[in-house]
């Protein structure tokens, strides 16, 4: 692969694929979160400081039917002119004439933004055609735009092919398959992965492939509540798939062949209601009783999951333990996180997935006592899914 950093930019025009597809208020259209945008500053900064200048191609929201303004990218000129400091052009059509001319005058040092790549359908379709044309525009090709990795589309895929010899992972890619690889190729054991959220559905085919690497598999949060009523135990109107209940003694069978140690929270915090001003207790997570639901894990599990995380070598989170947007039912999660940085500072390599996990340590102020937080959902997932990532596999190949 070629290497971003040592790779001479000087005079050359960048097209860089971003994942810029930030929060906007829906009034105003203003950015609400700016995280995505300085997650690729370096990358861009690393461009312009090396005498390349950008052409910077992106997706925002899930346009349907071609150009819609909620989902166009002039809304983050200004956002993405405060974080690099200068000034940003834009290109109201991401491929055509303007588009064209736009990029033909890029000095180096200055900044291009094109509109929505989603605007057309051959964006996702992953149309070469549509590639080639956003090819023409630029010089060299820089994929930073991890979210997306996971998506075979025209401007994440198919216009590497266009730059055989000058196609490469910026920065930001670069952390985030080299974290992914620390914890699936270059395991430190013990390996503990921490599985949590909502429904086993969406995690499934994680916990599948976690048990070919993983020591240790923690299962926490609403899924949780499937595995025990596959059990056998009671678990009132806690979350259930009931349609799940096979797979999860599958996934506790499997585990038990293959020697990895499935832990699950012995004792919940149950609520007689899913709200903050709810009564709530603590039970056994086996017994619960009729009307009240698990909404987090409850102390017992959290000092039993506590010890085989600061004793790992390796750990990777996604999911939180219980609704932690609710500070009543966010102990659980909280203490994951605190265990998770305790491991940290012994030593262990500690990857927090996107979403949700990411939200939970950035709530509690921990996001920078774990060795890396994962800006991709999807993509992180998919990666642990054991797939193959079409973002990655273009650069990388
Ligand atoms: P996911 O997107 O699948 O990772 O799920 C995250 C969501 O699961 C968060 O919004 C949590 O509030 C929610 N969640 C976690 N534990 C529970 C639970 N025991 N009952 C209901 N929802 C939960």
């Amino acid at each position: 692969m070629i290497n971003f950093s040592t790779y001479s930019f000087s005079g050359r025009k960048v097209l860089v694929r971003v994942d810029f597809n930030v929060p906007l208020d829906k009034e105003t259209f203003e950015i609400t979160d700016d995280k995505r945008i300085r997650a690729s500053a370096p990358t861009l900064l690393h461009i312009l400081e090396n005498g390349g200048s950008l052409i910077l191609m992106s997706h925002l929201g899930r346009p349907k039917e071609g150009p819609e303004d909620k989902s166009s990218l002039k809304h983050i000129v200004k956002g993405i002119e405060n974080v690099l400091g200068r000034e940003v052009k834009f290109a109201g059509d991401c491929i055509g004439h303007e588009a064209k001319s736009l990029a033909e005058k890029l000095s180096p040092g200055e900044v291009l933004l094109l509109e929505n790549v989603r605007f057309y359908k051959e964006e996702t379709r992953g149309d070469t055609e549509f590639a080639r044309k956003l090819s023409e525009l630029g010089d060299c090709y820089v994929n930073d735009a991890f979210g997306t990795a996971h998506r075979a589309h025209a401007s994440t895929t198919q216009i590497a092919s266009f730059f055989p010899d000058d196609k490469m992972a910026g920065f930001l890619m670069a952390a985030e398959i080299e974290s992914a690889k620390k914890v699936m190729q270059e395991t430190k054991r013990p390996f503990t992965a921490i599985v949590g959220g909502a429904k086993v559905s969406d995690k499934v085919l994680i916990v599948e492939n976690l048990l070919n690497v993983a020591d240790h598999i923690i299962i926490g949060g609403g899924m949780a509540y499937t595995f025990f009523k596959a059990q056998g135990g009671t678990i009132g109107a806690s979350l259930c798939e009931d349609e799940r209940l096979s797979t999860c003694l599958e996934i506790l069978e499997k585990a038990k062949e293959k020697g990895v140690q499935i832990h699950l929270p012995v004792d919940s915090i149950v609520a007689d209601a899913f709200s903050t001003t709810a009564v709530f207790k603590i039970c056994n997570s086996k017994t619960i009783e009729d009307k009240w639901m698990g909404l987090d894990i409850g102390p017992a599990s959290q000092a039993a999951f506590s010890k085989v995380i600061s004793e790992s070598q390796t750990v990777l989170w996604n999911g939180p333990m219980g609704v932690f947007e609710m500070q009543a039912f966010s102990s659980g999660t909280k203490s994951v996180a605190e265990a998770v940085v305790k491991a940290t500072s012994s030593g262990a390599f500690t990857l927090i997935g996107g979403g949700d996990s990411a939200a939970a340590i950035q709530k509690f102020g921990l996001s920078e006592k774990v060795s890396h937080v994962s800006t991709g959902g999807g993509a992180l997932l998919e990666y642990f899914e054991g797939k193959i990532l079409p973002g990655i596999e273009a650069v990388e190949n």
